[in-house]
């Protein structure tokens, strides 16, 4: 079956459309897998593998509609907020988590972290709403890569490393999945991905050379963990002392990779990897989750390992108790 094709504007660089949601599956506890489909998937990039692909969803505003781009340029940012804030709807960070099928038969899957009454509280957040009563027949509009443009929004960039370190929560599952999947056959390394339960594990594939642990935290503090098992994986000690990160430590747009400081930490024009007598000479980390977690792991690795951020992809995918702004 073939979806009605609605794309604003066939001429963009990257592809924004309206989808529709062929199916809406609570497949776990903490995660909502959503299926779109719509003909204009036929030029979904990127070209090469996905990875850690990043989108942007738009969910619709509260009376149901979606916004409308359909006089939209090269800056679709400055016409959806354009729109009066009521009417624009809400647009979210989320990561292509498989694109099948060919053609106008193509298929975009996100999987959706729910979290529901966490902590007695209501619902919060309208990508959470959304996936909590998403149904087959309902659309969203989505701004992704286009086949044959550069859009951006990989961040995996190991360049010449030898030993890979993968981390990450519930909401980095997604990506750390696309690129143990995307891997070479003889990469070697190491993956840990916290969820919420048990029953939020995965089957992931992941080349022999990697090894792929899951945390479940069953209740307990985020990174109570996480933290230790990526210290003694590095270090080969696990701290017994928690790491305690202040509200004011955390960068609220926390992004530090090798190409770019949220803090203005001055970024080298060529990176590379670190090779010869330096710390984890070879290794190349890439991290993301809740900020506070991430910044713990950052404060460690970076000042008191001497990781070089040459080799570290530090990335806040959200933070606990903050609407991501749209
Ligand atoms: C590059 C990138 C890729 C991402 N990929 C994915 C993905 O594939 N799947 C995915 O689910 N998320 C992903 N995220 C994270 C997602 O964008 C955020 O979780 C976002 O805040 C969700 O929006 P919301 O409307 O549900 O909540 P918001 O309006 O942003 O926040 C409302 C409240 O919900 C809380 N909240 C937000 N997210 C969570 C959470 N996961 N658990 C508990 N509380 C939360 C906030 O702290 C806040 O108190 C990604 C983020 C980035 C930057």
């Amino acid at each position: 079956m073939t979806v009605e094709q609605n794309e604003y504007v066939a001429t963009l660089p990257m592809l924004l459309t309206e989808l529709e949601v062929l199916r809406a599956e609570r497949v776990s506890p903490s995660y909502v897998r959503i299926e779109l489909g719509g003909a204009a998937l036929a030029q979904l990039g990127p070209d090469g593998p996905v990875y850690d692909q990043r989108i942007k969803l738009i969910f619709p505003n509260a009376a149901g509609v979606l916004p409308s781009f359909a006089d939209a340029d090269e800056s679709i940012w400055t016409t959806w907020m354009q729109i009066p804030e009521e009417e624009r709807g809400s647009m979210r960070t989320y990561t292509i988590r498989d694109r099948v099928g060919e053609g106008a038969e193509t298929r975009l899957v996100i999987d959706i972290v729910v979290h529901e009454g966490e902590d007695g509280h209501a619902p919060d957040g309208p990508g959470n709403r959304w996936a909590l009563q998403a149904a087959a027949g309902q659309r969203l509009v989505v701004l992704a890569p286009r086949k044959g443009h550069e859009f951006g929004g990989i961040e995996w960039s190991p360049g010449t490393a030898t030993r890979l370190l993968l981390v990450g929560d519930e909401t980095a599952v997604p990506a750390i999945r696309g690129v143990l999947r995307d891997l070479p056959a003889d990469a070697t390394g190491a993956a840990y991905l916290e969820v919420p339960v048990d029953a939020d594990v995965q089957q992931i594939t992941a080349p022999a050379g990697v090894s792929v642990t899951w945390l479940p935290r069953n209740g307990g503090a985020r990174g109570a963990e996480l933290h230790p098992a990526v210290l003694d994986h590095l270090t080969g000690t696990a701290p017994t002392e928690a790491i305690v990160v202040s509200d004011d430590e955390i960068d609220p747009d926390l992004w530090e990779t090798p190409v770019h400081s949220s803090s203005g930490e001055e970024v080298a024009v060529a990176t590379a990897v670190p090779t010869g007598d330096a710390p984890y000479a070879g290794l190349y980390a890439w991290i993301a989750g809740e900020s506070k977690v991430v910044t713990g792991l950052r404060r460690k690795l970076v000042n008191d390992l001497g990781l070089d951020r040459g080799q570290v992809a530090f990335m806040g995918y959200w933070r606990e108790g903050v609407s991501m702004r749209s």
